[in-house]
């Protein structure tokens, strides 16, 4: 089989860039090992940052200004009106908040109104809040984020449809090398491009190819899922520190909604036990918001690992990260809202190939669909 572009890996990144690629014109196929949703695309929380999160030391750092424009890119998508039809997505929430327990730094707050952020963070006046700060026993500041919130398995399975004919489960045990061309389950295939875009999975696959770069960074995080009667909430609590304490995000589970936990205490949380890092997280809940009754709850938590460029100390890198050697692309988003900016990449580096919109290769077997972490956990 000729192809154009052969994409290994169906999260996020390599959906995205399959769509894009297709819609330009391109022949493109995609191998999947597991599921369609990624690994740690279904597992995200969804939030398509405009660097706010990045903005919480007081100034528009680098990794802020790259993501800006993200949230405008998805909304177009979401309206149907962007470069792929997403309108069929559930988005959990238009906006995020910012909150914290007492009072802001005058610093911050002066940051907060400045020119700069005045469109991206609106405070909420007192008799205006939504729960559950909509108390007496509230005396924190609150402020209004513009960024949305997404139904990962509503993005993924919609990514999933869109892309699923040109998708295929393959066994990665089978992958070979040959000259010109990749066999994988003894099939032959002839790509002009080959996209590495399989999270943690690019490891081994480059070690196929025989690559020792570029090289790849895990941050591990210990999430924490709660689930019961809550009520909806999408908010960073601020701390004295650039990052936030904790991210909460909330999500339809039957009649019960689940709050997953990140944040500091997710980074910071990854030498806890699972019973260790619950009653910190429980602990967390009753210092800010005390007034919540966590009676009731189910807890579980999740370790995954985020899958990166390398950088120099280990940190986040500021960007999505595109690596081209000979016809080999290697990617890693670093965040699931930097999709759109990657996909554009990726669109650049196939520039020198000539579209040849071949048929296409109709896969007889798309992988199946990514579960959400709480649809596969075990509840304490
Ligand atoms: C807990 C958590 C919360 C997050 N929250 C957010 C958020 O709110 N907002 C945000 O912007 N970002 C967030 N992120 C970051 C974001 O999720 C990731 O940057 C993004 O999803 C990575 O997408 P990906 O497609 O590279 O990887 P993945 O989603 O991990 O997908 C990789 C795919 O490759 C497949 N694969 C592996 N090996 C092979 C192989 N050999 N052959 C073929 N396929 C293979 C895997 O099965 C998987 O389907 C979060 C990350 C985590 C872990």
């Amino acid at each position: 089989m000729s192809l154009d572009l052969l994409i290994f890996g169906g999260g996020v990144a390599g959906l995205w860039s399959l769509l894009r690629a297709r819609a330009a014109g391109y022949s493109a196929l995609l191998l999947e090992s597991r599921a369609l949703g990624g690994v740690q695309s279904i597992a995200s929380q969804g939030i398509i940052h405009g660097g706010t999160k990045y903005a919480l030391g007081g100034q528009l750092s680098e990794a802020a200004r790259a993501i800006a424009g993200m949230p405008e890119r998805w909304r177009a998508c979401l309206a149907g009106q962007g470069e792929l039809d997403l309108s069929r997505v559930r988005q959990l929430s238009s906006h995020q908040y910012l909150w914290s327990p007492g009072g802001v730094t005058a610093a911050l707050a002066g940051f907060f109104a400045s020119r700069a952020m005045r469109s991206r963070v609106e405070p909420v006046a007192a008799g205006e809040r939504p729960p559950p700060f909509d108390v007496a026993e509230f005396h924190g500041r609150l402020y209004r984020l513009d960024e949305p919130v997404l139904d990962t398995a509503s993005l993924l399975g919609e990514l999933g449809r869109l892309a699923s004919a040109w998708c295929r489960r393959y066994d990665p045990s089978t992958l070979r090398l040959r000259e010109e061309s990749v066999e994988v389950e003894g099939e032959t295939l002839r790509p002009e491009r080959i996209l590495l875009a399989a999270g943690a999975g690019n490891e081994a696959l480059l070690r196929v190819w025989g690559r020792s770069a570029p090289a790849m960074q895990r941050r591990p995080l210990h999430m924490v899922m709660a689930r019961g009667a809550l009520p909806p909430l999408y908010a960073h609590a601020l701390a004295a520190s650039s990052r936030p304490r904790i991210t909460v995000t909330s999500h339809p589970l039957g009649e019960e909604r689940v709050w997953y936990l990140g944040g500091d205490l997710a980074e910071k949380g990854v030498e806890r036990s699972p019973a260790e890092q619950i009653r910190r997280a429980r602990q967390e809940l009753r210092a800010l918001l005390p007034w919540l009754d966590l009676s009731g709850l189910r807890w579980a938590t999740l370790r995954i690992d985020r899958a990166e460029a390398a950088t120099a100390n280990g940190s986040r890198p500021d960007r999505p990260f595109l690596g081209i050697y000979g016809r080999l692309l290697v990617a890693w988003p670093t965040k699931l809202a930097f999709a759109p900016r990657l996909a554009d990449e990726v669109l650049e580096a196939l520039a020198g190939v000539r579209p040849t919109a071949a048929e296409a290769p109709v896969s007889a077997s798309p992988p199946p669909r990514a579960r959400l972490p709480w649809e596969e956990t075990r509840w304490s």
